[in-house]
């Protein structure tokens, strides 16, 4: 397993509220209320482009979530996979000439500093697909009579799930674009049907492929996360995150494969973050509109500004990222930081209550930014309570002041 160490967050006393999180599924507020252990799955990079903006507001979502999580007390149990390889991967490769595990090591070291950077703290597990084909294979033979050959290739049946299709709650139509254009491959002749999904691919011509239970190849997305979470999280766990283009196919199917396999629900809850734009459209590589972290952070700008400018905007919200959004980070960082040297020992344990209300609220940091705003204009006069400001919007936003 990959190691991965984050900052350290500060305990800050006193009773936390019980937190309600966006649920995809049922698509309202759901109680998320773990007995000792919470346990999150989010699905990590593929390792072949640096860290965007896009990227670091997903995981800020679900580093939010565990902080909500610690200031009740509980042990979080947070894995991340990184799909280490996979076909954009090898087509970077292929097209920089560069070798591709060469080319996953230096973006996964990237990323790690940004997220550490950023103060994300670091899961539990951080574990890569390579390292997992013996599990792939091992749950791909559980999934029994839902699994048939395409051209020496797996398929999941995905109708094996009766279930299938209640994560996203799309209808077929809207599935079957979506899947097209996410990395599916309805047209492929010889599947029963076509949201069917890859499981197992059998080597290609100059690509890597590994020996399993299953004969030599690699496995495909979905199955990877499905096997890694159950490995490390079991079933059932209390959140599965990651980006709203994920919810399908990616977390429809890997869902529905750990179910058909274990005959259990796979998550509680599927919290799914928005997407950042630039210039107009969505973050990507392809059209060119990237703000990378690590730019921005070799441009000298202080990565707890960067954070403060993503906190800004609702996670579940998709916005466009602007120089303005930076500014206010920084205007904010700066205001905060004066407001905490001329009240060192204020503390304001009616604050800390107000934060921990409006973030337990599905996790509103626009909010709890104007609270602090309101008090780091008052000068941080008041001084009634226990905990201190510094230490509160350390452990519940992550920001250092
Ligand atoms: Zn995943």
């Amino acid at each position: 397993m990959r190691s991965w160490s984050g900052p350290d967050v500060p305990s800050i006393g006193g009773r936390a509220p019980e937190l309600r999180i966006h649920d995809t599924r049922t698509n309202g507020l759901v109680a998320s209320t773990p007995e000792g252990v919470a346990r999150l799955y989010v699905c990590g990079i593929t390792p072949y482009d640096a860290t965007h903006i896009g990227h670091a507001a997903t995981y800020l979502a679900f580093d939010l979530l565990q902080r909500q999580w610690l200031d009740r007390g509980l042990d979080v149990d947070y894995t991340q996979n990184v799909t280490d390889v996979d076909d954009p991967l090898l087509e970077r490769a292929n097209d920089t000439g560069e070798d591709w595990t060469a080319l996953a090591e230096r973006e996964i070291q990237m990323f790690r500093e940004d997220m550490q950077a950023l103060g994300m703290v670091a899961p539990r597990h951080y574990v890569g697909a390579v390292e997992s084909i013996d599990l792939v294979a091992g749950l791909v033979e559980r999934l029994g009579d839902s699994v048939y050959p395409v051209d020496g290739d797996l398929y999941f049946d995905v109708h094996a799930d009766p279930d299938f299709g209640q994560v996203s709650g799309l209808d077929e139509e809207t599935m079957l674009a979506l899947f097209g254009e996410r990395g599916g491959d309805p047209d492929r002749p010889g599947k029963k049907h076509p949201l069917d999904c890859l499981l197992w691919q059998a080597p290609r011509e100059g690509e890597p492929s590994w020996d399993s239970r299953l004969g030599p190849g690699r496995p495909g997305w979905h199955i990877e996360c499905a096997a890694i979470a159950l490995e490390h999280l079991g079933t059932d766990f209390d959140v599965q995150g990651g980006g709203s283009d994920l919810v399908f196919p990616h977390h429809e199917m890997s869902a529905s494969e750990a179910t058909v396999a274990t005959g259990e629900p796979f998550a509680q809850a599927f919290v799914h973050a928005g997407m950042v734009a630039l210039d107009g459209e969505k973050m990507s590589k392809s059209k060119g509109n990237l703000e990378l972290v690590s730019r921005l952070r070799e441009n000298g700008h202080d990565p707890m500004a960067i954070r403060l400018a993503l906190l800004g905007h609702h996670y579940r919200s998709n916005w466009e990222w602007t120089a303005a959004d930076l500014a206010s980070g920084e205007q904010r960082l700066d205001a905060w930081r004066a407001a905490v040297s001329r009240a060192e020992t204020a503390s304001g344990e009616e604050l800390v209550g107000r934060l921990r209300e409006v973030l337990a609220d599905d996790l509103d940091a626009p909010t709890a930014l104007s609270i602090v705003d309101a008090w780091a204009a008052d000068e941080g006069t008041d001084a009634s309570g226990g905990a201190t400001v510094k230490d509160a919007v350390d452990a519940l936003l992550g920001v250092r002041l």
